[in-house]
């Protein structure tokens, strides 16, 4: 039986292996696990394992989860769609936001965080194969984005966040993953206003960290590799 623990080590494991593979220092990818639909006690389990930093796809149930887990001093992402009704628990609840892709949600997180918890850490969700189904803004849309997020008081915008559909062909996938890499450097040095802490390339998960590795991603999200595999969720 694989434990999380165990589980933690193997990713870990990959991610610094992946880094000496790109000529990258260890440890410049941070890792974010990816809990959605698993409860307090899987979380516990991975904080007793040395994680801090926990990714969320649901509003509600990561709400329930951070009561249950109050006691410990994790660090909550959220990285699935937000819709406007649920901006005031997300602004209250979330260190970071990384499926950001439209300004009017930004303008309410910012409006709606409490200046006392210091801004709400933000990236941009680019719909990298510009799947019509798919949350993110276009890639030719980004830059205007984050000019403009840049601006808002309430946010600290710091990248992008990419989720490439998985492709069996190395050659094809390392192309769709350069070319956010491209674009989160482009934007990088387009003079973003003051206040932008353009950092961060949140791209990878359990199937692809090591391609997005060698792309230049700096954290990746990582959650059936960590935590198992999902059940089947209907929200
Ligand atoms: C679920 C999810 C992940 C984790 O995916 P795994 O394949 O289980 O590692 C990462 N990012 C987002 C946006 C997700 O929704």
């Amino acid at each position: 039986m694989t434990t999380i623990a165990s589980a933690l080590a193997l990713v870990r494991a990959r991610l610094d292996t992946a880094c000496l593979r790109a000529g990258r220092p260890v440890g410049e990818v941070s890792l974010l696990a990816v809990s959605k639909t698993f409860g307090p006690d899987a979380v516990r389990e991975a904080h007793a394992a040395g994680q801090l930093a926990f990714g969320e796809n649901y509003i509600q149930e990561a709400v329930d989860k951070m009561a249950a887990l109050a006691d410990l001093p994790l660090q909550w992402h959220c990285i699935g769609p937000i819709q406007s009704n649920k901006t005031r628990l997300v602004a209250g609840h979330f260190d970071w936001v990384h499926s950001i892709d439209r300004l009017k949600i930004a303008q309410r997180l910012s409006e709606q965080r409490d200046p006392a918890r210091g801004p709400l850490q933000v990236c941009i969700q680019v719909n990298v194969d510009a799947g019509p189904n798919k949350s993110g803004v276009r890639p030719d849309e980004a830059a205007a984005l984050a000019h403009a997020l840049a601006k808002l008081p309430g946010l600290c915008l710091r990248g992008l966040m990419a989720i490439p559909e998985p492709d069996p062909d190395p050659t094809a996938q390392a192309a769709v993953l350069g070319r956010v890499a491209a674009l989160f450097h482009a934007i990088g040095s387009s003079g973003l206003p003051a206040g932008a802490q353009w950092d961060t390339l949140s791209m990878g998960m359990s199937a692809d960290l090591e391609a997005a590795v060698l792309a230049g991603s700096t954290m990746v999200r990582v959650g059936t590799a960590i935590f198992g595999t999902r059940p089947a969720k209907s929200t």
